[in-house]
């Protein structure tokens, strides 16, 4: 469990956190969102104990990460992949972090593996795209086998093959029982792996929630049906004084519940292929959140 408790962070005259609460438990993924300058970076970095909080506090599993004896088995951490020098091989890279971390170098090779680079291990990382040296800072970042994992925006600069890779490698860590927090601005992906999700805006914790609370289908979401004769569907529909909307291969009908919608299309002796309640997306639960606080501001 990674918790974050009352964290206040002050740079001068500015707040750049205000009393930022949340938890991420074990076992899980933690999306954390927000638009650019909201204070992720910040966050992860206290939480991390690269940063000073101004107030408040940072509790890692039992102890902060500056108190465990085994670092790199507590904490594993993604921030960036710029730092990592461009003229060490990939292999020379993971063999350095396992010697500083104490561990063996055996570990490097089969890291090569997990991340997807062992064809490329002796090559330099300047040769390197950004997908690759994000593929390499996580395998640093997971150098030990740790409980908890932060990562930073990994899936920047990853091709679809790649992010393909980052979901299974995420997804397994989280069901080995792994805490994972991980900042994205990929919506839709993050909406596909996140267990719950954290939003920060201007230093604030604008909303947080099971991510089956973000996409939750609201009461009165239209209903999209295809059927099997799209006109009499329409006339049915409209007879109702239901308002329906044509779309590419079937219609979307406002103000009606699903099992109300069906009975309608049925009693018309119209044939359903498909009926879905629309779900927002966590996108649309994103925008949302965020235009309603700057209505606010
Ligand atoms: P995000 O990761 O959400 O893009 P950051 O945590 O990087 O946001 O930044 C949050 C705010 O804190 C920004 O306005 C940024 O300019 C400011 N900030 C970050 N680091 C410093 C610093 N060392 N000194 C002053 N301001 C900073």
């Amino acid at each position: 469990m990674i918790r974050i408790d009352d964290v206040t962070k002050r740079y001068g005259d500015s707040t750049v956190l205000d009393r930022v609460s949340f938890e991420a438990p074990d076992g899980a993924i933690t999306g954390f969102v927000g638009p650019n300058g909201a204070g992720k970076t910040t966050t992860l970095r206290i939480a991390a104990g690269m940063t000073q909080p101004s107030e408040g506090q940072v509790q890692i599993g039992a102890m902060t990460f500056a108190q465990a004896e085994r670092p790199a088995h507590h904490l594993g951490l993604f921030l960036s992949a710029e730092g990592i020098p461009g003229a060490m091989t990939a292999r020379g890279f993971l063999e350095y972090i396992c010697d500083t971390q104490g561990l063996r170098r055996t570990r490097a090779q089969r890291l090569l593996h997990e991340v997807g680079l062992a064809e490329v291990a002796n090559k330099k990382v300047k040769s390197f795209s950004l997908g690759m040296r994000q593929r390499l800072g996580i395998g640093a970042a997971t150098v030990g086998e740790p409980s908890h994992l932060i990562l930073d925006e990994p899936a920047n600069g990853l091709d679809p093959d790649g992010i393909r890779w980052f979901r299974d490698f995420v997804l397994s860590a989280a069901q080995a029982g792994v805490c994972v927090i991980l900042s994205s601005h990929h919506m839709r992906e993050l909406g596909a792996i996140a267990d719950q999700v954290v939003m920060i805006d201007s230093g604030r914790i604008a909303a947080q929630g099971s991510i089956a609370e973000f996409i939750a289908a609201e009461p009165q979401a239209p209903v999209y049906v295809e059927t099997t004769d799209d006109s009499a569907a329409e006339r049915a529909v409209q007879d109702q004084g239901l308002e329906v909307q044509a779309q590419q291969n079937g219609m979307m009908v406002m103000g009606s519940s699903p099992d109300g919608l069906a009975a309608v299309l049925v009693g018309a002796g119209v044939g359903l292929t498909h009926l879905t309640r629309q779900r927002s997306s966590l996108e649309d639960t994103y925008f949302s959140v965020l235009q309603t606080r700057d209505t606010r501001h």
